[in-house]
């Protein structure tokens, strides 16, 4: 069987190009590992994934759709382009009918045919009517039959399934993404992936103050996530000693703030270990009272690393969506104990300065502070398929 891949050409132009549809082709070969004799081809600027005739579709057909960069995707066959080898396919395609409405798309990249894409058209739209007793519309049809002609053969498609969008893995860089049980954390990390990045995690537990329920938690969204670039690693970074030493030592108003500044600036010390560029929270802004521009802000002042936020001008109901798409939702529905829950006042401050919490942190031994969480933390490395973790103990201070 035949898959054609179809990308959008946007930046995809001039010498990045090689590198990018590249980049796809690894991604597909890996996306399809664990099912035998598949291989992926470019013939004249197409893609396809070529696969046994008898290798499960339905299989196929959900890895491909989870790899960033393929626009749609859709089983091709390849016939002579002859009009009656072109109609032989669209019925071997679609004549089973089972639908109310149809149109057939007729692109044809060789001039030469003797006939019009827009005859071609009509006759194959006839011959499905006459076989399915379906309608044709134009506007709205149930089912789409897809035919590319070029000189010697054309591609007849009965499908056209919507791929991941976005651009390949691995063509935008690392990001470090400090990812929460919540809801918004994984999108963010997933939404950076679509757009090409390889994305690692970080997650500060709170063990033994609290549960395992949050790191159970961000292992299932690893793995989730690693459904679309293939390979996560996660680190895991015991908490509870920043905490409590925070709790000792600054106003309960700061707290979280404070927490959050440990997090970046550790997310930031561990960035080397992953080659990550860049860090990446699910924050949008408003939400909650660390949130606020003013505290994004005092927040982002501890660290010189940018901090993406690709959440940051989305609702809940925007980012709730994305997530039920990325996998993670029901994962992130499931109850937790969340380390930013704990010791924290009811009245968090509102717009805090930077200087103010700079000021609350001469209290602590920063540095070390940082240095020893760094040490303690542990890696989980993910890859699909196969669905594997393996667990590691950092070797190195970074
Ligand atoms: P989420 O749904 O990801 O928890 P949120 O909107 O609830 O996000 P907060 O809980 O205020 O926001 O956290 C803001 C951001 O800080 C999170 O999106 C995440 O990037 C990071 N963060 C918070 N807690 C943790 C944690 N325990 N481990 C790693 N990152 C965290
Ligand atoms: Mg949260």
């Amino acid at each position: 069987m035949r898959v054609r891949i179809r990308w959008h050409e946007l930046g995809l132009k001039g010498g990045n190009r090689s590198f990018f549809v590249d980049r796809l082709k690894k991604a597909l070969l890996a996306a399809c590992a664990d099912v035998t004799g598949v291989r992926v081809k470019t013939r004249d600027g197409r893609m396809y994934v070529e696969a046994p005739d008898d290798a499960p579709w339905p299989l196929l057909r959900e890895r491909l759709a989870r790899v960033p960069g393929v626009a749609n995707f859709g089983r091709t066959r390849v016939v002579p382009a002859t009009l009656e080898a072109m109609r032989e396919a669209a019925l071997a395609e679609l004549g089973a009918g089972g639908f109310a409405s149809f149109r057939v798309r007729v692109r044809r990249g060789d001039k030469s045919f003797a006939m019009r894409a827009g005859e071609v058209e009509t006759d194959l739209g006839s011959v499905l009517a006459v076989a399915t007793g379906a309608a044709v519309d134009l506007e709205t049809p149930e089912r789409t039959l897809f035919v590319e002609m070029s000189r010697e053969t054309a591609l007849v498609s009965g499908e056209r399934e919507p791929g991941a969008g976005g651009v390949p893995v691995g063509t935008a860089g690392r990001v470090l993404a400090l990812v929460s049980g919540g809801i918004d954390s994984p999108v963010a990390a997933w939404r950076l992936i679509r757009r090409g990045c390889s994305v690692a995690l970080v997650n500060f537990h709170a063990f033994p103050l609290q549960d395992r329920t949050m790191q159970d938690k961000v292992q299932e969204l690893a793995r989730a996530l690693t459904r679309w670039q293939g390979r996560t690693r996660l680190l895991s970074v015991a908490f509870a000693p920043v905490q409590q030493a925070v709790v000792a030592a600054c106003p309960p108003p700061l707290r979280v703030l404070l927490y959050r500044r440990f997090m970046l600036r550790i997310a930031e010390a561990l960035m080397p270990r992953v080659r990550a560029r860049a860090l990446c929270t699910g924050d949008s802004l408003g939400q909650v009272a660390s949130q606020t521009l003013a505290n994004l802000a005092a927040v982002s002042a501890a660290v010189q690393a940018p901090v993406l936020r690709p959440l940051l001008g989305m609702d809940k109901t925007e980012i709730t969506a994305d997530a039920r798409r990325a996998g993670t939702f029901t994962i992130s529905a499931l109850p937790d104990q969340d380390c930013c829950q704990l010791f924290v006042p009811k009245r968090p401050a509102l717009a805090a300065e930077a200087e103010e919490l700079a000021a609350a942190e001469q209290a602590l031994d920063v540095r070390t502070m940082v240095r020893d969480a760094v040490y303690a933390a542990e890696e989980l490395r993910f890859t699909f398929p196969p669905d594997h973790v393996e667990v590691r103990r950092l070797a190195v201070c970074p």
